[in-house]
């Protein structure tokens, strides 16, 4: 049995681990990388491996750093099955076509540039309709539902907490050369406990091999409580200012949690009275399917949703409005009165967001909002740092209104937090293989999983190494 790393090794971003036994070849995730233009996308369009000759792929949740090479291979000649949960494959109906869209406008920039020094153009990585045409291959399977994958090969997902539909992913594993039965784990993203509408991450009490997340190794969050009333005392100095919010979020996952604690802030009687706009094509899709799977929620969620919620519906109350169209984005900026304006992207890369910046952040009496964690060198992390001067579309503006940071939102579990996940196991699992996480952090967790859980054989891998195992 034999373990390769073609992704997320020593990094987050591109997870993809090659699992072959029994002479069948499995492909855990199959995530972009997502990192500098250029080396993204030579990494992403030269796979290390034949799609032809992979039997299945298994998908641990729909982000597009584990989902979005997925159009890649089916159109480069991978038929087989693309195994993960419901709301996974629904979610990802969503993410792929925009991540198509995506790759179209980046290359047809690319191109442009490229035209004016007299070089030939490059073809997107996959387009709009590539994606579409991957989603044939999609096969959904529900929590705790063993499901026979290969020859001698089970899987069975767990919910892991993260975003809707995710999960760790258990693979029980007959291995024929060595007549072993094993138990191979793969976290995939790990959540917090107490993430608003998701639930808890399972735990998992025994394995053989590991694979764990480390993204947040060596880091500590605030607790959600923190952030839950954060929003509040935000909102309410922002709208006794006369100020709007500005809240940068990712489309799918970020923004419906704001949209239920706002929802639930509305109906406690809480919420100024003031109107919601969610300003994301994205969003306002991802949305209509967080609605589709209520199964997928936790208990709380549930109980709001069918007991207490007025409107039936936790992403919707009175003073909430979705919106799709350019227009009705750009008629928000003339908007004079207080609100609250939640666009992405998430790090203000790219985007409506970017419009709703230019037109609130020279102005003191409002508040930019950031609720999810920003990469070095991105708009949001520059926001943060309070540089004196930014870039907007090439403009510069002299920020003046208020930065608030609520990091306690975070999906992903902290450094405590996978070491008590780990601590479960009854049997230590013979290798942990650490990747999804910056070396540092992965380091880290290392360190504490040796020193303070006695492990011995925890490996960071290289990208491309293999291991038997
Ligand atoms: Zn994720
Ligand atoms: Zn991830």
């Amino acid at each position: 049995m034999k373990l390769t790393f073609h992704g997320a090794a020593r990094t987050v971003t591109g997870s993809q681990h090659l699992l072959e036994v029994n002479g069948t070849r499995i492909l855990l995730d199959c995530g972009l990388y997502q990192g500098k233009r250029d080396e993204s996308r030579e990494r992403n369009r030269h796979l290390p491996f034949d799609p032809s000759q992979l039997d299945a792929v298994i998908l641990s949740h729909a982000h597009i750093d584990h989902s979005g090479n997925l159009p890649n291979v089916t159109r480069n000649g991978f038929t087989g099955d693309i195994i993960c949960t419901f709301a996974t494959r629904d979610l990802c109906s969503a993410m792929l076509r925009d991540s198509g869209h995506i790759q179209e406008q980046d290359v047809k920039y690319v191109n442009k540039k490229r035209s004016a020094k007299g070089q030939p153009p490059i073809e997107p990585l996959y387009t709009e309709e590539d994606a579409v045409k991957a989603l044939k291959y999609f096969l959904s399977v529900g929590y705790d539902r063993p499901y026979h994958v290969a020859s001698g090969v089970t899987v069975t997902f767990f919910d892991a907490g993260h975003m809707l539909g995710s999960a760790i992913v258990q693979l029980d594993i007959e291995d024929e050369a060595s007549g072993q039965a094993r138990r191979l784990v793969f976290s995939g993203d790990l959540g917090r406990r107490k993430t608003p509408i998701l639930r808890d991450p399972t735990i998992l009490d025994s394995a053989d091999l590991l694979i764990l997340e480390s993204t947040y190794g060596g880091r500590k969050h605030d607790p959600l409580e923190t952030a839950e009333g954060g929003l509040h005392d935000v909102i309410d100095r922002t709208y006794k200012r006369g100020g709007k919010v500005i809240i940068p979020a990712f489309a799918v996952g970020r923004t419906q949690t704001i949209v239920y604690e706002l929802n639930r802030l509305y109906h406690a009687g809480m919420l100024p009275d003031i109107p919601v706009y969610v300003d994301s094509p994205l969003a306002v899709n991802a949305t209509d399917i967080f609605r589709l799977h209520p199964d997928a929620f936790d208990a709380e969620a549930v109980d709001y949703l069918t007991r207490q919620d007025p409107d039936g519906d936790i992403f919707g109350f009175r003073r909430l409005r979705y919106i799709r169209q350019v227009e009705q984005s750009k008629e928000l900026n003339d908007l004079q009165e207080p609100c609250i304006i939640i666009s992405a992207s998430g790090m203000m890369e790219a985007g409506r967001i970017l419009h709703h910046l230019s037109h609130t952040i020279e102005d003191r009496r409002n508040t930019i909002l950031i609720v999810g964690w920003q990469a070095p060198d991105t708009l949001g992390k520059q926001l943060i740092d309070k540089r004196e001067v930014i870039r907007i579309f090439g403009e510069e503006y002299r920020p003046q209104a208020e930065v608030a940071v609520l990091n306690g939102f975070s999906g992903h579990a902290d450094h405590g937090e996978l070491l008590e996940w780990v601590s479960a196991f009854r049997k230590h699992p013979e290798k942990i293989f650490l990747v999804h996480g910056e070396v540092e952090a992965a380091e880290a967790l290392s360190v504490s999983l040796k020193e303070q859980l006695r492990y011995q054989k925890v490996y960071i891998p290289e990208l491309h190494q293999p291991f038997s195992v």
